[in-house]
Order: C-alpha cells, then structure tokens, then sequence
C-alpha cells in the first residue's frame, strides 16, 4: 500500500504497488512505522513543483523499521527502528562535508541545483517515499539514526523535519538577544519556528497567517503574539507599527509557493496576491527594518524567481535561506526533546490510516477541522 499521485489534487491509495527492492549497496528497505503529511507536499499536490510525475509516492517524513540492508551497509542492522531524515546526502560530496545535507550534489542527477529528498518529485532527484508500507532508501549508512531510548515515535518522525526546519529558520535568521522576530505563516513550521526563535533570545515574537485556530494553536504552543492579515490593511503597516515604525529585526518566510492568492493588494496597489505570487515574501521584506534579517524557510521550487530585489538592495537586508539540514541539527534536538524543552507530538492534530491519505491532504490542503499535521498510520 502506498499513496499514488495520478495529478494535481489528485491522489489515491495504490494497494498493488510492487515492494521496492535494493538497488545499490548502500540501499536499505524500511518498513515504514509512521509517516506526516508536510506542507512541502502540498506544494506538489497544488501541481507548483516541477516534473511531479503521476504515479510518484510522496512522503519524506517517516520512521521505520529496516526490513533488509545492502552489502555495503554498515550502521544499520535488521530490526533497527530509525528515523529517516527528509534530505538524501551521500555523506562523502563538498557540501556533505560541510554539512550542507539538503544541499548534496550527488544525491540529485535530476537538477543539480537541488538537493535529494524523498517523495519530492524529479526535481527533486524522483526518489519514491515514505506514505507507504515499505521505501528505500538511499545512503543508509549516512542519515538514518536510531530511534533514541525512551524517545516517542511521535516525536521521532517530527525530527525528520518539523523539528529541525523550524529550528533552522530560527538559527538562520541570526537573531540577536531581544529583537522582534515576525513569523510569517503558523503551519506546523512557522509554528515550529517561533517556538524556537526564543532559544536564540528573541525579545518578541509575532505570527502572522489568516486562520484563526492556527493563530490560536500558535499563542499557546509557541508563547508568541497572533495575528489575522484579514483584520489588518495591510500587514506591512501593522508589522511597522508594532516595531516604532522601524520595522521588524527578523523576518521568517514559512509560507513558500503558494496555490491561492489571498484576494488583497499591496500599498501600490499592485495584485502582488495572485497565486504563486510570493505575498508572504513580499510583506516579509517590506515589514523589516533597514539592516534587517529575512530568513526563507518557505518551499519556492525553482521556477519561482520572485525576489523584491529593489527593497533588499535599498533597505540592506541579509537574506538567508535553505533547506534544512536535518542531521546536522539532530543531536542538539534530541537533546531538546528528551529533556521536554521541546514538545514536538503536540502539533499532531490527526492521526489517519494510510487509506485515507486522499483525505487527509483534502483536509490539509483546505485547512479542514482544525488541522496542524497529519500523521499517517501504515496498516499492521
Ligand atoms: P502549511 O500549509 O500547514 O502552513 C502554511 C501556512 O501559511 C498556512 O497556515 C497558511 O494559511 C499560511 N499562509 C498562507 N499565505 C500566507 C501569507 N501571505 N502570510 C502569512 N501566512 C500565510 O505548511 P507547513 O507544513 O507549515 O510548511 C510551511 C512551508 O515550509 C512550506 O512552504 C513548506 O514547503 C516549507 N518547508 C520547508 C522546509 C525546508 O527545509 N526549507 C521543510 C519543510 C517545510
Ligand atoms: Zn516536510
Ligand atoms: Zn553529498
């Protein structure tokens, strides 16, 4: 059983895929325990990435149990219960050896501007992932860990991505002891993000989105401010008048490529809200302060070359952005989960047997009853 993408919000249970099979010595095959649906995926159920081919499994947040190893296989063992991260990385290229893991060269033949993930289209190097039974997995010696002892397999699968994202988009965004720190968008990453903007000593800590349950989810999960962009002119203003007028030290993008346009204008009175349009990356560089920091975490496939480079240019804004480097960042976290400085399991709003996966990207992708994270549940 696997998930089948047959085209843009088009997805269905395939119950006659063929068991994937070892085809290097570095391969593994993981019997996957649980998986997440990720705003990432969205993305290519919205049709916005490209070379999303039908009939590709998405899916690169997973746990597992490794069911077979290739001969070359050394860290793993049958009957390991790991977790997966989201990046392919070979361990060995120049950016592997500078622990730039969603960035390895060798991971992708597809596009050599981006790195290997699982479930990611051929953009994204066309390796078939984790909402299924059973995935391979490339590499094996290089990025799967262990489930630590005593760790919850809730909180494992968050730390193939969630956890390390929202981390990251904080880390990046190079925040200095009291700034004010504007996250844009409180899906489980923006979420993520705020939470861990105060491990860094941001002094204030704002979300913005357009859901009201989320906004809410986001002042207690997080301890930040919430607020609606609907209630507001226009959020650069509001963000401007919140900070002295300066704008904001910090700007998160947690937001990316987006299929809807909110149905609002900028000052100029520009549509900059179509779909597609980069809203959020548009309100993010206008709401900082000159000399600020804008932190990109947001998914914006290739195409999307939407950079407001005048405002950057003039204002002197540092731009940093990535995708995250999940091992890199998994001893600390692991850290920060098993001591409950962080709580990852409380963002799992659903919990959805790996059937219903048309479900549950209708209802994530719609922002159905309540949701935060979809977590899928393989049968057996
Ligand atoms: P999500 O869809 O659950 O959340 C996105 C949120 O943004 C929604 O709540 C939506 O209402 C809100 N939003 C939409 N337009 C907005 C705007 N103009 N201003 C403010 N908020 C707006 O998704 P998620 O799982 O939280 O993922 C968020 C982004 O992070 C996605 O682009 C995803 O691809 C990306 N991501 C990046 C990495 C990485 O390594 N860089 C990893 C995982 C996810
Ligand atoms: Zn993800
Ligand atoms: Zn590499």
């Amino acid at each position: 059983l696997a998930m089948n993408f047959r085209g843009p919000y088009q997805i269905r249970p395939d119950r006659n895929r063929p068991m994937p099979e070892i085809e290097h010595p570095y391969d593994a095959i993981v019997r996957v325990t649980r998986s997440l649906v990720c705003g990432s995926d969205l993305h290519l159920y919205h049709g916005l990435v490209p070379d999303t081919r039908v009939g590709m499994t998405f899916g690169h947040e997973f746990t597992g149990i490794v069911e077979e190893i290739g001969s070359g296989v050394q860290n793993l063992e049958v009957g390991d219960h790991v977790l997966v991260p989201f990046n392919i990385a070979c361990g060995t290229c120049p950016f592997c050896k500078q622990e730039l893991y969603g960035n390895c060269h060798e991971a992708n033949s597809e596009a050599t501007a981006v790195g290997g993930f699982f479930g990611y289209a051929h953009t994204g190097g066309g390796y078939d992932g984790g909402q299924a039974e059973y995935v391979r997995v490339p590499y094996a010696d290089v990025s799967p860990i262990k489930i630590p002892e005593g760790m919850d397999i809730e909180d494992a699968v968050l730390l193939t991505d969630v956890v390390p994202t929202g981390y990251q988009a904080a880390e990046q965004a190079g925040i200095q002891k009291g700034d004010t720190v504007v996250v844009f968008g409180a899906g489980p990453i923006g979420i993520m993000a705020a939470r861990c903007a105060w491990f860094f000593g941001a002094g204030r800590v704002i979300i913005i989105d357009h859901i009201d349950y989320r906004l809410e989810f986001a002042k207690k999960y997080s301890y930040c401010e919430a607020y609606n962009f609907k209630e507001m002119n226009d959020p650069v203003v509001f963000v401007k008048k919140l900070t002295d007028w300066y704008g904001a030290d910090v700007c998160i993008d947690a937001v990316g490529c987006e299929a809807v346009g909110h149905g609002l204008q900028d000052i100029t009175g520009r549509m900059l809200l179509q779909a597609g349009s980069g809203t959020a990356l548009h309100w993010a560089v206008n709401s900082l302060k000159k000399g600020g920091i804008l932190s990109i975490i947001g998914v914006y496939g290739p195409p999307w070359n939407l950079a407001p480079i005048g405002s950057i240019m003039n204002k002197g804004i540092t731009v940093r952005a990535n995708q995250a480097s999940v091992k890199r960042l998994l001893p600390k976290l692991i850290d920060h989960v098993m001591s409950g400085r962080l709580n990852p399991k409380g963002i799992i709003s659903h919990r959805i047997p790996l059937e219903e996966v048309s479900d549950a990207y209708r209802m994530f992708s719609k922002k159905l009853d309540n949701i935060i994270k979809p977590l899928l549940i393989p049968p057996r």
